[in-house]
């Protein structure tokens, strides 16, 4: 498309944010933006499916291991993706927007995830305009406000703790992030979402992969401190509003899906009785959980497409079978979700994974794992009502009986009929808010018109 409104895209490389960084840029696509998504050579080379040249345009920058020389050896690994990852961003986008700018493809503004602010300066470094996009739920977002603020105190005992914020349900401790009520677990981790809120305040646009009814209390209280647009949930309208047709693909996957067993198989299946189960890109189950799990999933008696990660594998029962179970390594997540046979959807409560379940009306059972999992599941379970949450016994574990039993509260009996109702309420107000005219679309397309005037 001949468009000389051009953004560069830097999703943080995690699956969890490139996918909605990816939808984002496809709708600005839709609205006449050329899109460059920029990312390092070593994480493009991972990347399954590259859209293709009407859609959005990759463009590598170099690795450079930051943590070579003088580096710290108590980094964890993460610090030193993401060390490495800055440097190799703020080295090679100023040469990219010059290159493109020398080619009469003028960059007007940089989009970058929220968790790596620094990119605001480059954009204005190079005298572009930014705009921030949060991943994660406002609710999530804004707990780590409170914390950047110095609002948020935590005490290390969960017994009578309750946290009640602006906005937000009355919060134990196990219902906020994982990073916040367990700071040392991934204290690099835990910066970076404080940091998310270091240049909050300087950005031009604050976009929220969200929408107005979903977190409506939050967002209000929000969007007095800051001006904020919802833009969510970023799912490929193809499967947000069956009415839209044309140009979408499924984004950029970092994982191989194992498309056509899967698909074969729940070709095969009854009507909303397959149990999808899935913890998203990185979560680390235990073998005893695995156990747990696997079993639970088992004593069931009903189908499941189970996803478990390459590298998850070894951790399966050696003597583990299943008559009713399909294992795969990956899949296409937001198909399985929108086949008929899916009855439910087992989750980490990652927020991809919850937009998409909501999108689809797919009751939920959630065992959540860290970060913002655990807020998920508690809004959820507790406001949203499309879905439960497990219960760990006092190791920490979710045994084979709670997994049945959860299965069973979102699959059958009245319990099952309320949650499944909610489930396809919140649907319809998904699909609303990205139909033409709907809160997301209206901020999306007023977006894209800031951009193309600018
Ligand atoms: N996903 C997928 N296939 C799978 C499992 C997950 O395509 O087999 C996608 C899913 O649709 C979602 C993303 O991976 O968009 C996972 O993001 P989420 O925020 O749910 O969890 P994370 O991986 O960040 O923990």
């Amino acid at each position: 498309m001949a468009t000389n409104s051009h953004i560069i895209a830097i999703p943080f490389p995690l699956q969890g944010h490139i996918n909605p960084m990816v939808q984002l840029c496809n709708r600005l696509i839709s609205k006449g933006i050329r899109v460059t998504l920029v990312t390092t050579f070593s994480i493009s080379k991972t990347l399954q499916n590259r859209t293709d040249e009407n859609t959005i345009n990759i463009e590598t920058v170099p690795d450079i291991d930051s943590t070579v020389n003088g580096g710290d050896e108590n980094l964890d690994i993460y610090e030193v993706f993401i060390r490495n990852f800055r440097a190799s961003i703020t080295n090679g986008v100023p040469d990219i927007i010059r290159k493109h700018s020398s080619s009469g493809h003028h960059v007007k503004a940089v989009v970058y995830d929220s968790v790596i602010p620094w990119c605001l300066d480059i954009a204005k470094g190079n005298g572009l305009r930014g705009a921030v996009l949060f991943t994660q739920p406002c609710t999530v977002c804004s707990i780590f406000y409170h914390l950047h603020e110095g609002n948020l105190e935590i005490s290390s005992d969960e017994v009578g703790f309750e946290v009640s914020l602006p906005g937000m349900p009355v919060m134990g401790l196990k219902d906020l992030p994982t990073l916040v009520y367990d700071m040392n677990s991934y204290p690099s981790l835990l910066r970076l979402l404080v940091e998310q809120f270091s240049t909050f305040e300087n950005a031009d646009w604050r976009l929220f992969n969200t929408f107005d009814k979903l977190e409506d209390e939050i967002l209000k209280w929000m969007s007095n401190k800051y001006p904020i647009r919802t833009i969510g949930p970023t799912v490929p309208s193809m499967y947000a509003d069956k009415r839209l047709k044309g140009n979408y693909d499924y984004g950029l996957s970092l994982f191989k899906p194992s498309t056509e067993s899967c698909f074969q198989w729940l070709e095969t299946k009854e009507d909303r009785s397959v149990i999808y189960v899935s913890f998203g890109s990185l979560a680390d189950l235990t073998e005893k959980q695995m156990e747990e799990l696997a079993w639970g999933l088992v004593e069931t008696k009903r189908n499941f497409l189970w996803v478990v990660r390459e590298t998850e594998q070894c951790k399966i029962p050696k003597d583990f079978v299943s008559e009713r179970g399909l294992i795969v390594n990956w899949c296409t997540q937001l198909e399985v979700l929108s086949h008929r046979s899916v009855g439910c959807f087992f989750t980490h409560g990652g927020w991809n994974s919850t937009l998409e379940a909501l999108c689809l009306g797919v009751a939920l059972v959630v065992m959540p794992q860290w970060t913002d999992q655990t807020t998920n599941a508690k809004l959820i379970a507790d406001v949203w009502r499309n879905g439960v949450r497990v219960k760990c016994d006092p190791n920490g574990i979710v045994s084979r009986e709670e997994v049945v039993a959860c299965v069973n509260e979102v699959m059958e009996g009245e319990s099952g009929d309320v949650i499944r109702r909610n489930a396809v309420k919140w649907k319809e107000m998904a699909v609303e808010a990205v139909s033409e005219g709907g809160s997301s679309d209206t901020n999306i397309a007023e977006f894209a018109e800031e951009i193309l005037r600018t």
